[in-house]
């Protein structure tokens, strides 16, 4: 008999209400803040764990009696460790991608910075363990050891730490089974029964949970256990969670991609393509919008001593604010992908900050932007198949797409790239989104080059190149661009392969 195929479990939560009794709603609102004070609790042992030894521990089991006695069941105390942890993992994994940016952005020597990424890959910037360098198994020393901490700690003290008093229960079928109710149930409004237990013990309840057209047609297998949410008015929610895997893996069968799409993020036009694509132009001009009314309501709050986030304006407008960058890039993606039919996508490491907006947006841009296209970008893979990478998109504006040459005077103005080399013209951002697919290919531009070795990198490839004097095309300059290049600086010297490399400016008229 054949065997079917395995497939990765691809989760998607719907979130449904319940038209439950109060009695029973009771009930459950009473166990969810029991098990959020005990997230608290379990939270502040794992920070000490982690501080302690270096790590979170899902399995560690102390207190046992004290922690079953604030949560209700020895079995939820389970969960809701193995939950804390989870999120606090990946606090602590988004920590770790900035102590690498941190790192790579430093002037520290190439050495220190090496070991440093080693550190931090290994996730030992608290740990007591000797670190070992891949290759010559040297002891990575104490010193270094006390920098990557303490890069480490100013890194996670510019973040709030993840909220676990608002922690979502989230429990598996011992404490909340979910079944289909009878067919003629309720006139089919009712897409589930979720049997919870309670605070009281051996006391279980049965509620209802209301059902809608998206979620009855979501493609997939909905898989045990509950989660239990309050929505921002205190309603109380029931996420109920799809397993999309198999039927991800159809759709990945019937896309047919082909080559890759790169990808340049900008501040006026969210995306450029090497394709020539501009996608999401006026994109700025939206949240400039949004920015206006975000820090209005922000001002006014402050004006009368409150904290903006205690104003439902706000909340709202920041939702919107979040519901536009989800749609914006959803609609771009999907765009990009419908046209262009890609397997790959290259992009840089994208950085949301932008001076024309305030602090404030800022803060949000950079926490909800980069979110959205990871997530974009997983469903992407998820679905179609699209794999993505990330290159350093150090020198992509300053560097010449068709002949390589890079300087800073190279870009005209916002808008147009004019290589003075070569003389080629060409729309800046598209010019970028050239030089970000070129550089997947190249040694340089992945995460752990910094901007220097990618500079040096490109002027010895430019200094490699020999294919000019051949090239047609228009001149890019009468002087020799490269006598007050910095870049090239102490690098070129007349008579070099660079020096020579230069066409003649009656060959490059031709
Ligand atoms: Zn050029």
């Amino acid at each position: 008999m054949a065997k079917k195929p395995e497939h990765r479990p691809i989760h998607r939560t719907d979130l449904l209400p319940s038209n439950m009794t109060a009695g029973k709603e009771a009930a459950v609102r009473e166990m969810l803040a029991a098990y959020r004070t005990g997230a608290v609790m379990l939270g502040r042992e794992q920070w000490r764990l982690f501080f302690e030894t270096g790590r979170f521990n899902k399995n560690f089991d102390k207190d046992k009696k004290t922690y079953a006695a604030v949560i209700g069941a020895a079995n939820r105390v389970q969960m809701c460790r193995y939950q804390v942890v989870g999120a606090l993992q990946s606090w602590v994994s988004n920590r770790s991608n900035e102590f690498r940016e941190t790192v790579v952005r430093s002037s520290l020597p190439p050495e220190t910075k090496h070991m440093l990424h080693v550190v931090n890959k290994a996730g030992a910037c608290f740990s007591k363990d000797d670190v070992f360098m891949p290759k010559s198994g040297e002891v990575i020393p104490d010193d270094l050891r006390r920098l990557a901490r303490s890069i480490m700690r100013h890194v996670m003290a510019k973040h709030r730490r993840p909220n676990l008093s608002r922690i979502s229960m989230r429990l598996d079928r011992r404490a909340g089974a979910i079944s289909r109710p009878a067919a003629a149930d309720q006139n089919g409004r009712v897409g589930w029964w979720v049997r919870l237990s309670t605070m009281e013990k051996g006391r279980k309840i049965d509620a209802p949970l209301l059902t809608y057209d998206f979620h009855e047609k979501r493609p997939g297998r909905v898989t045990d256990g509950i989660q239990i949410n309050l929505d921002r008015d205190g309603r109380l929610t029931f996420g109920v969670v799809t397993d999309m895997g198999e039927a991800c893996a159809a759709s990945r069968d019937a896309y047919d991609g082909n080559g890759e799409i790169a990808l340049d993020f900008g501040l006026s036009t969210l995306f450029a393509t090497s394709e020539g694509q501009l996608l999401g132009q006026g994109w700025l001009k939206e949240l400039r919008r949004y920015d206006e009314r975000i820090t209005k309501i922000a001002r006014g709050m402050q004006r009368r001593g409150l904290k903006p986030r205690q104003s439902r304006r706000y909340k709202n407008a920041v939702t919107a604010l979040r519901g536009f960058l989800r749609t914006e890039i959803g609609r771009v993606f999907n765009k990009l992908v419908e046209q262009g039919q890609p397997k790959e996508l290259v992009l840089e490491r994208l950085d949301f900050r932008n001076p024309t907006l305030s602090r404030r947006l800022n803060r949000i841009l950079q926490n909800a932007g980069r979110s959205i296209i990871h997530a974009k970008l997983q469903d992407l893979e998820e679905r179609l198949g699209i794999t993505s990478t990330e290159v350093n998109p150090a020198y992509t504006s300053q560097t010449c797409s068709c002949c390589g040459y890079l300087d800073k005077k190279n870009r005209r103005d916002q808008k147009t790239f004019r290589c003075l080399w070569c003389g080629h013209v060409m729309h800046a951002d598209l010019n970028a989104a050239r030089n970000i697919g070129e550089r997947r290919a190249l040694a340089i531009g992945s995460g752990f080059h910094g901007k220097a070795a990618v500079l040096a990198e490109l002027v010895r490839q430019f200094g490699e190149r020999r294919v000019y004097s051949t090239r047609s095309g228009g001149r890019g300059s009468t002087v020799d661009p490269l006598s007050t290049n910095p870049y090239f600086k102490g690098k070129v010297e007349r008579g070099s392969d660079v020096a020579k490399a230069r066409p003649s400016q009656n060959l490059v008229a031709a």
